[in-house]
């Protein structure tokens, strides 16, 4: 077969497919994998792991054993298939998050019954991201289909709370060295991104909480105490005059969507001090204030300038203010990352974007984070992009929906892109 051969039969298999497609992104939906508290991970992991096996896959699961979230009632449970071709490497593995975020309200839909209307997959975790683990099955199925074999192999992996930040999921198994640059050569997380857009990558993450100690005193005598909310509102005036301006005129290079999350950013999460508002009241001068942040920061700022920033920021107030004490502690830290320039991932799935679509791809960076992070930093993989079917926007919203046009360009494009990361073994070798 010459290579247009192959691309022809793979696509027309993947339209054969559509509605396995559809049907297999709607039975996951009907398992409500509802993060926090992680509900039913193991029927969809074993879904997931059924589907693979009639794939022609070698399935198996991996239970995050050890993490303080995998427990009797709620267990962590990834499911990986694997189906060799004629060489074990060059291996693509295809990684897609099985968890959701509760339904919440507003819906008009079931938001657990996988229902197919006018095109549209309705459900919570349609676009983010079930429909991406679909895409990724078919796109895999639809080369066997074709008849063609691989000179490298596949791998496909479900894995558990994303949405809380992937450590019993993608972190778990590139720990266990299973989402590792000692197997697999490049990753492909299909998140909707929309369909033409190919995320290379995503902002920094800077959690942290600033606690200011004050001391009790008589409500009715405030100037023999010292007020720690009081304290506290002098460092986030500081924030809001001083830092927010300056974060405000930094820009990465890095093509974040939308165009305001281009800018460092900075939002406060949650604040907490004095006697509870709903209590009994005592005439006390409050002696504690707690305060958390949400620091998202460029990959040219960097952590260890992000955070010497506010330590600046919290001394400058203490050198101001008569009492000022305060304690800084790290919630959590997620580095940025990026794919390197001129990836051959990114390059195979332009062209199929070219090929399927009709028209350039373009590349963006994720405001937020997801389980890039994991399979860079701890896999060791650089070469990772997130490319799936799903309008981003529609994600976590009331009346989630992926496009049926969009599961299944978005397989054909997956499905180029295995073809040309892995080689194929021309027939009659
Ligand atoms: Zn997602």
């Amino acid at each position: 077969m010459n290579t247009a051969t192959i691309t022809d039969r793979v696509l027309k298999a993947v339209e054969e497919a559509a509605d396995e497609a559809v049907a297999f992104t709607s039975a996951m939906i009907r398992v409500p994998t509802v993060n926090p508290p992680g509900d039913c991970y193991e029927d969809c992991a074993r879904l997931i792991g059924d589907t693979l096996k009639q794939c022609d896959f070698t399935v198996d699961y991996t239970a995050a054993e050890g993490r303080p979230e995998h427990t009797r009632q709620h267990p962590r449970v990834n499911v990986v298939g694997l189906r060799q071709g004629r060489h074990a490497r060059p291996l693509v593995h295809l990684n897609g998050h099985f968890d959701v975020v509760p339904a919440g309200a507003g819906w008009t839909m079931d938001p657990f019954g996988g229902e197919v209307k006018d095109g549209r997959i309705y459900g919570r975790g349609s676009c983010d991201m079930k429909a991406g683990i679909a895409a990724a099955v078919f796109a895999a199925e639809a080369i066997r289909r074709a008849g063609v074999e691989l000179a490298g192999s596949v791998e496909i992996s479900g894995t558990v709370d994303e949405e809380s930040g992937g450590f019993a999921g993608a972190a778990y198994l590139a720990q266990q060295g299973r989402l590792h640059a000692s197997r697999a050569d490049c990753v492909i997380i299909p998140e909707p991104l929309n369909v033409d857009r190919i995320c290379i990558g995503h902002r920094g993450v800077y959690w942290f909480q600033v606690t200011t100690s004050g001391r009790i005193g008589h409500g009715s005598m405030p100037f023999l105490g010292v007020n720690a909310i009081e304290h506290m509102g002098v460092v986030l005036d500081r924030m809001r005059r001083e830092l927010g301006p300056r974060l405000a005129g930094r820009m990465t290079q890095v093509p974040v969507v939308p165009p305001g999350a281009r800018h460092a950013t900075m939002n406060l999460n949650g604040i907490d001090g004095g006697q509870p508002v709903d209590g009994i009241q005592t005439p006390c001068v409050a002696d504690c204030c707690r305060a958390v942040f949400d620091r998202r920061f460029l990959l040219e700022e960097g952590f260890e300038a992000t955070k010497a920033e506010i330590i600046g920021l919290l001394d400058d107030v203490a050198r101001d203010v008569a009492d000022f004490r305060y304690d800084l502690r790290d919630l959590m830290v997620v580095h940025p990352v990026r794919t390197p320039e001129g990836s051959p991932l990114v390059a195979s799935l332009e062209r199929g974007i070219r090929t399927v679509l009709g028209r350039e791809a373009s590349q963006v960076a994720s405001p937020g984070t997801y389980d890039h992070k994991h399979v860079d930093r701890i896999g060791g993989i650089k070469h990772c992009v997130a490319y799936g079917p799903g309008i981003l926007d529609l994600a976590h919203q009331p009346d989630e929906w992926c496009g049926v046009d969009d599961l299944i360009n978005a397989t054909k494009v997956i499905a180029l892109s295995i073809l040309e990361m892995t080689g194929t073994v021309p027939t009659g070798e």
